[in-house]
């Protein structure tokens, strides 16, 4: 049986992709799409905003009516619709695969509660890649002593509105579990002016914006005479769609709880 999918956010750059994908992909049975009430393209077709001959649907705005028919709603956002988004998924049960970064700690809270009562995937970065690219890094942190000096370098498009970015900091997170290490402690996010010299074990960022490129992130393992780096260049954000729908297909039917593309991708879940 295909799965009934709302998209959040269905007419940003996120939204329109998974739009398209789930138009296409038999897959899904595509359901509705949802934006702000004060969005001038409420009422636009989303065939039309995908780019694809017109649809039934129409955009609206996310209320209990929708997601109470879902299964799964992917949810591209932003963090101001976090909590509104959180109070409908927990009242209908529903999959939830939540991209959206940029969250505060109040609303990771609420990510957490949701997720006693709704199967939740939250991921920094939906693309399969970056996926890899956390546990190379975890592993290569803890074989390189604090000797090796944690660098984290990215760069996105000019409309994108936090920094570091959200895969930046997951990297981040991955160095200090290999290193055993507390992130919040080690991580230096950005500098400026005398900083002084750079303490032993810090877990460094730099922040780059320019253009339309979807997203590149380098890990820097620095040591006296050589350098490691591991990278991943996204050259599409279709990719993030194409994994959020690969998230959206394996959560439906789940019990309550908070996973990671990590579970998708483990191959006896
Ligand atoms: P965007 O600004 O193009 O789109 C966001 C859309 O969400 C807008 O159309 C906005 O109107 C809509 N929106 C805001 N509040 C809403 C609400 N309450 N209900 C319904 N719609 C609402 O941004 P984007 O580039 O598509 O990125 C969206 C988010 O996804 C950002 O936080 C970005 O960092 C994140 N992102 C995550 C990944 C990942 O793999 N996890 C990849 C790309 C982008």
């Amino acid at each position: 049986m295909s799965i009934k999918l709302v998209v959040l956010g269905a007419a940003g750059r996120m939204g329109r992709q998974l739009l398209r994908l789930a138009i296409e992909d038999e897959a899904f049975t595509l359901i509705g799409g949802t934006t702000v009430p004060a969005d001038p393209l409420l009422g636009q077709d989303l065939g039309t905003l995908a780019g694809l001959p017109s649809t039934d649907l129409a955009l609206q705005i996310s209320d209990e009516e929708l997601l109470g028919r879902a299964d799964v709603v992917v949810d591209f956002t932003q963090p101001s619709a976090l909590a509104g988004h959180a109070a409908l998924v927990k009242h209908a049960g529903v999959g939830w695969i939540l991209g959206t970064t940029g969250l505060s700690a109040g609303d990771q809270k609420l990510v957490e509660d949701t997720a006693k009562q709704a199967p939740v995937m939250q991921a920094a970065n939906f693309a399969l890649g970056v996926n890899l690219l956390l546990a190379l890094v975890t592993k290569a942190a803890a074989r390189l002593d604090e000797s090796w000096d944690i660098e984290i370098l990215e760069m996105h498009h000019n409309q994108k509105v936090d920094a570091p970015s959200g895969t930046a900091l997951a990297l981040g997170e991955a160095a200090a579990t290999g290193r055993q290490g507390d992130f919040h402690n080690l991580a230096r996010l950005s500098r400026e002016g005398h900083t002084g010299k750079r303490p032993k074990g810090e877990i460094g960022f730099a922040t780059l914006r320019g253009g339309t490129m979807a997203g590149e992130h380098e890990v820097i393992f620095a040591s006296d005479s050589e350098r490691l780096i591991l990278a991943h260049k996204a050259s599409d954000r279709v990719i993030f769609a194409k994994g959020a729908l690969f998230a959206a297909r394996w959560i439906k039917g789940k019990v309550p709880g908070l996973y990671s593309l990590a579970d998708a991708l483990e191959p006896s879940n």
